[in-house]
C-alpha cells in the first residue's frame, strides 16, 4: 500500500438524548482500515458490544476477508453475551473499509453506512440491512416517506444476534475522493444535501468530522452521532494511474508525443525549405 494516500479524522458523540454512547470508531490506516460500530442491547451493554465488534475487526481484517471478519465479529459478540447474563440481548452494526492503494473494499450488517463525495457528488455506497430498504426495494414506499417512518431505525441484521450474513460492495477511489462512515443517529438527523454541504465547505477531514457531527445535534441529536472521514489522494506512480482510468489512457502519452513530433517536423521543414 502507498504510504500517506490518504488523510483522516474520526469522532463520537452521545448526542443531546443519552447520556451513554454506544457508537465506537476504530482504525489502523497502516493496514487502510477504518470502522463505525453502533452498539445495542440493554444494561449499557450497547457500548460493550460496539467495543468488542471494534477490536475482532481491527485484528481479523489483517487476515481475512472483511466479511469473514464481520462473521469473526459475530461469534465474539455471541461468545461474550453468552458468559453474561445482563448482556444476553447486546449486538451491534458495523461497517468497515479497507484501502489498498486505489481499491477500496466495503463490508457491513446493519444500517451504518458509507458515503463517498465525488467531485461534489454524494452517493451512498452501502445499503441498510433495515426494514425501511425491504419496503424501499419493494416499491412500498418513498425515499421522502421512509425519513419519518416510526420503524426507521428497525434493522434486519444485527452483529451478536441471530444469523447475520454481511454485505460486500468495492469501490475504485480517484484522488479527491472524500469517504465518509457514519452511524444512523448522523444521517437519520441530516439528509443527503446537508451532508454534502458540511463535507464541500471543509477542507480537511478534522474540520468536516466537527463540522457534520454540530450539524447533527444540531438538528436535535437523538441519539449517538459518529463520523469518520477519509480524503483519499492518488499518489500512485502515473503509469499505474493511467492504466487503472475508464478509457485507456495509457496510449495518451503517446498520441501527444506523435503530436509534438509531427509539430517539431513542420516548424524544421518551414525553417530550412523557405
Ligand atoms: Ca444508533
Amino acid at each position: 500500500m502507498q504510504r500517506d494516500a490518504f488523510s483522516f479524522a474520526g469522532d463520537t458523540h452521545p448526542g443531546r438524548k443519552y447520556a451513554h454512547n454506544e457508537d465506537n470508531i476504530g482504525w489502523a490506516p497502516e493496514h487502510g482500515l477504518f470502522l463505525v460500530a453502533d452498539g445495542m442491547g440493554g444494561h449499557a451493554s450497547g457500548e460493550v458490544a460496539s467495543q468488542i465488534v471494534k477490536d475482532t475487526l481491527l485484528r481479523a481484517a489483517l487476515t481475512m476477508p472483511l466479511t469473514d471478519a464481520l462473521l469473526e465479529a459475530h461469534r465474539a459478540v455471541v461468545a461474550a453475551a453468552a458468559e453474561s447474563p445482563n448482556q444476553r440481548s447486546m449486538g451491534s452494526t458495523a461497517v468497515i473499509v479497507r484501502i489498498d492503494d486505489a481499491r477500496c473494499d466495503i463490508g457491513w450488517v446493519g444500517d451504518s453506512r458509507v458515503y463517498l463525495l465525488r467531485r461534489g457528488r454524494l452517493r451512498l455506497l452501502t445499503r441498510d440491512h433495515s426494514y425501511i430498504e425491504l419496503l424501499l426495494e419493494k416499491g412500498e414506499l418513498s425515499e421522502a416517506d421512509a425519513r419519518t417512518h416510526p420503524d426507521r431505525n428497525l434493522v434486519t441484521q444485527t452483529l451478536g444476534i441471530a444469523d447475520p450474513t454481511p454485505s460486500h460492495t468495492e469501490v475504485t477511489l480517484r484522488g479527491g475522493d472524500r469517504l465518509l462512515l457514519c452511524s444512523d443517529g448522523l444521517n437519520d438527523e441530516l439528509d443527503d444535501a446537508q451532508i454534502t454541504t458540511q463535507l464541500r465547505s471543509n477542507t480537511i477531514p478534522n474540520a468536516q468530522v466537527a463540522a457534520l457531527i454540530e450539524a447533527a445535534l444540531a438538528s436535535g441529536g437523538r441519539d449517538n452521532v459518529s463520523a469518520v472521514v477519509i480524503e483519499y489522494t492518488d499518489r500512485r506512480p502515473l503509469r499505474q494511474r493511467l492504466r487503472s482510468m475508464p478509457i485507456n489512457a495509457a496510449w495518451l502519452p503517446a498520441f501527444f508525443g506523435g503530436g509534438a513530433a509531427i509539430v517539431l517536423f513542420l516548424i524544421w521543414y518551414g525553417l530550412f525549405n523557405n
